[in-house]
This record gives C-alpha cells, structure tokens and sequence, in this order.
C-alpha cells in the first residue's frame, strides 16, 4: 500500500456540498465565542495569570479567545511533572502509545469543522487551508502512530558468536520541549508532540504566542483520547517560556520550528547549561527558489507560482521567495502573472472566494511593508493584488511581485506574500544554482522545465530538502514527502519521514553471554 500497511492518509471535505459548509458555519459561530488557552499541567488548568485577549488577525475587533502565560514556577512544576511520567510512558511501548495517538486521530476527524474554524478565527486560515491544516494533523498521528508500532514495538535482535546474545532496544528520550510555530498552529503543534509522545518521551508544549487556542483544543482533545496528563503539558506564553525551557537542565531534547535566528538562540542557551546534551530537532526558514527556464509551460508556471507564493499568504517555510526565470520565458510568463495577480481576492478567510487572508500580526505586516518601501527603490514592480477596503479592520498585506537584477536585498527570509523574479540568461543555469547555494538556506526548490538533462543538472547540485518539478512547491504531504531542509534551513529530522521518530529516541544496546 501506497503509506505502508494499516495507514492512509486522512481524506478531504467536499467545500461544495451545502451540508459541509453549514456544519463550518455552526463551527466558526461557536469559535467567535469564548476559547480558552491557559497552562495544563497534570491536566489541571491554572489561570492565575492576567489573561490577554488573542484577536482575529482578519479582524481587530473579534475576540477569539483569552490566553493566560505560563509563569515560571508552573514551567519548573510542568518539567517535573513530566520526567516523573517519563518512565511508565516509555514502559507502556510503541503498540500501546500507536493505539492513543490513533484514537485522537479518529477524535480529530470527528472534530474537523471545530478546529478548522478555530484555524480560520485564530490564525486568519482560509477554508482550504484550515481543512488541509486538520488533515495533515491527523496524518501526522496515525504516521507516529504507525512508526511507534513497527520500530518502537520491541527490541530487536542482532548477530554474535555462539553463546552471546544481542539487542537493540528504542525508547524515549526523557521529557522533550515542543515549541512550535503560529503558521501552523494545530499541524506542527501535533507533528512536534505526536513524534516526542510515540517514541517515548513526555513533553511540555509552549505554542506560539499567536495561536494558543488551537493547542489548547489539542491538548483537551489528547488528554482525552488518552494520554496520560502527567505526559504531556501546555506552557503558553512568549519567548520567557522558551527561554526558561531552553535553558532547564531537566528537559532532554527539542523540537523547534520556528526562525534561524531564534534556533541559534536556543543552541547557546543548551550550550551554557550543565544538563543533558539531548538534540535540537530544529525545522527554520527558507529562501526558496524556483527555477523556470524557456521549455517550461506559462499558464502552468503563473498557477505554480500563484499557489507557492501568495497560498497561506505566503506565510509557510516552504514558500516560494525568488523565481528565477529564463529571460525570454519570462517575457511570456509576466502578463500572464500580472492579470492573475489581478484576479486574487484577498479578505475574510472564512468566506470560500477567498484566495488570501490575513497575515499573522501587526508585526508581520510591517516587516513586510518595510521590505516593500526597499523594494521600491531596488526593483521594478510588476503587479500588487487589489486591497479591499474592507481589510482595514485586520493585518491585510497584498501580495506583491517585484522584479530585481539580484539577490542584494535577500539575506534572510521574508515571511508573506511577497514574490521576487530575477530574470537570468540562457545558458547561465550555473549562476542561478550558485545564487541558490550562496542564500545558504535548503528547504524547497521548485522546477519547471520540460528538460530532462536540465532537471537532473538541478537536482545534482542543489543542497535542498524537499525538490518539487514542474507543481507547486509547498504542502509536503505526511509520508510522501518527508519535509525539512539543509543547511540555514534546519538540523533534520525532517517531519513525517521514515527516519523521523529515531531523531526523537534513544538507543540502547544490550549484550548478554548466555
Ligand atoms: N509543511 C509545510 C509545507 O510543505 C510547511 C511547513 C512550514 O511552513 O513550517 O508547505
């Protein structure tokens, strides 16, 4: 079978039956009420903290919901609590483990219109985006689950000479710290934790500051599925949390998706503490390029680019930054990119016309229009996406594309809807797989040639994670596409992968003289 034995990947909704779309309507009129994220430690909720509102980036004046922060003694109890569950958690073993990430796979299913809503309400997802959002989380339980079941199961056996028997044992770490992005609130939140849980470990999860809520949901929705409270904790907050995490001797290893910057950050911080030297499982950003040269089809090219760039307004990791594309191609592609970016309907999210909702925060949209006002004095603008009025009321940015003749303005990565073409020469291919590497980023790279030998030449040289030929080049799918990059980009384990879980376990070897 095409995702191993037992497992299949969850299936869609069909958005245009009227009975889906009113089920969605019943969820995101409950989620405009009152959601609530505060920290879960042993499955007690603690709100002494003050409470601050978490808005709807699509709109300023609905409140979602309340957040009370994590303060540092309910960060020290959560770390302690955890690795006093360490153990019985990691004795019950793979098949037990598989069997409660299953079932929260199937609580999750039953629950999909709920937490797309919150996806919708929290983060600004459209309904596309939340329903592949909820999807992904479910495959990324059932993928752990499956992987705790066939390489967490037992020890396995290992040759020796007569008389000595060999083993090889897997399990947890200890306690792991899952800090995880507001990109994708609910799916790198459950792939962080579904990883750490199956191998073994217990985990204390800080969610980013942005999309509380939707952990919190998932956290209510684990516990109940059956994991135990003492297994898995939530510490919401802001970089405090992150911080004092990152620097405990008592956690054990680290997930992380999140910038570069902050991913070195949190190295330094391990580096300066005497504790153990567990790994940081970093996934950070990209620089991500796609390469078209004059065999490739235009209508094709502007769909792909459309889709990789400004989808989740262009606030995923592996979105499309720079398009790198054959002069006289370009001559062809730029009209046609120029009348769809016209077309594009930027607005509420919860509304199926959609094509872009908002981007995350007031931050996000300024860092963006501070790299527009650079832009303008640096390139040629080629097209900007109208701007309702009615976007006021929320962090709205239009996606923009502007053409430059190098990359002297993109040192690091830009996180939303802008797209960047840089036009090169034929038979230059070699400097455009140089201007690739010296971004030293290597998450995605997308291909549109008709080429073979040119395709190949690519993929020989290019140092980068997940390569995508002639389609769009973001929304990995769990166990198909394993997802994470090289160098700037990440440490790997790469998320929803065959070598993902080890990443998260411990080996240990056992040699007796029978
Ligand atoms: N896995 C997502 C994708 O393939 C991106 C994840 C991220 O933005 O961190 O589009």
């Amino acid at each position: 079978a095409l995702f191993g034995p037992g497992r299949r990947n969850s299936g869609g909704l069909d958005l245009t039956s009227a009975l889906v779309l009113a089920d969605l309507d019943l969820a995101l009129a409950a989620a405009s009420t009152f959601e609530r994220a505060v920290p879960v430690i042993g499955g007690e909720e603690k709100g002494d903290g003050t409470a601050s509102p978490v808005l709807d980036p699509a709109d300023h004046r609905r409140v979602v919901g309340e957040v009370v922060e994590a303060s540092p003694a309910e960060v020290e109890a959560a770390l302690t609590a955890a690795g006093a569950a360490f153990p019985p958690w990691d004795d019950l073993g793979g098949e037990k483990r598989a069997e409660i990430l299953d079932e929260a796979a199937g609580r999750l299913e039953a629950e999909r219109a709920r937490f797309m809503a919150l996806a919708i309400r929290e983060a600004g997802k459209t309904i596309p985006d939340a329903l592949a959002e909820v999807r992904e989380a479910i495959d990324f339980l059932r993928f752990y689950a499956a992987e705790a079941r066939s390489r967490f199961a037992g020890p396995v056996r290992l040759p020796g000479p007569v008389g000595e028997s060999n083993e090889l044992m897997l399990g947890g770490r200890g306690v792991f710290a899952c800090i995880s992005p507001w990109n994708f609130p609910l799916a790198i939140f459950m792939g962080q934790v579904a990883a750490a849980l199956a191998a073994g470990n217990t985990v204390v999860a800080k969610p980013a500051p942005q999309t509380p809520l939707m952990a919190a949901a998932a956290v209510r929705l684990l516990h109940a599925a059956g994991v135990p409270p003492q297994a898995l904790h939530l510490l919401p907050g802001g970089p405090f949390v992150g911080e004092a995490l990152a620097s405990s001797p008592l956690v054990d290893g680290i997930a992380f998706t999140g910038s570069t910057a902050t991913a070195r950050h949190i190295n330094r911080l391990r580096a300066a503490m005497d504790g153990p030297l567990g790994p940081l499982i970093a996934e950070t950003g990209g620089l991500n390029a796609m390469i078209v040269d004059s065999s490739a089809l235009p209508e094709q090219v502007v769909g792909d680019c459309l889709e990789s760039a400004f989808r989740s307004a262009g606030q995923r990791c592996s979105a499309l930054r720079i398009a790198f594309i054959q002069r006289e191609a370009w001559s062809r592609i730029e009209p046609l990119l120029k009348g769809a970016m016209a077309e594009l309907s930027l607005g509420d999210p919860a509304l199926l016309s959609t094509d872009v909702g908002p981007v995350i925060d007031e931050g996000a949209r300024q860092r963006l229009l501070a790299h527009g006002g650079r832009l303008r004095h640096a390139g040629r603008a080629i097209a900007q996406a109208p701007m309702p009025a009615a976007c006021r009321v929320g962090t709205f940015f239009a996606p923009m594309a502007y053409q430059l003749e190098n990359l002297d303005l993109l040192r690091s990565e830009v996180f939303g809807p802008i797209l960047h073409v840089v036009p090169w020469e034929a038979g230059h291919l070699d400097k455009v797989l140089d201007a690739v590497a010296a971004t030293a980023y290597g998450l995605t790279l997308g291909i549109h040639s008709r080429i073979d030998a040119t395709i190949a030449q690519v993929v020989a040289r290019a140092r980068i994670g997940n390569i995508y030929v002639n389609r769009t080049m973001i929304g990995a799918v769990v166990g198909s596409q394993p997802f994470g990059g090289l160098g700037l980009s990440g440490t790997g384990a790469k998320a929803g992968g065959p070598n993902t879980l080890i990443r998260y376990g411990v080996e240990r070897c056992l040699s007796v003289n029978t």
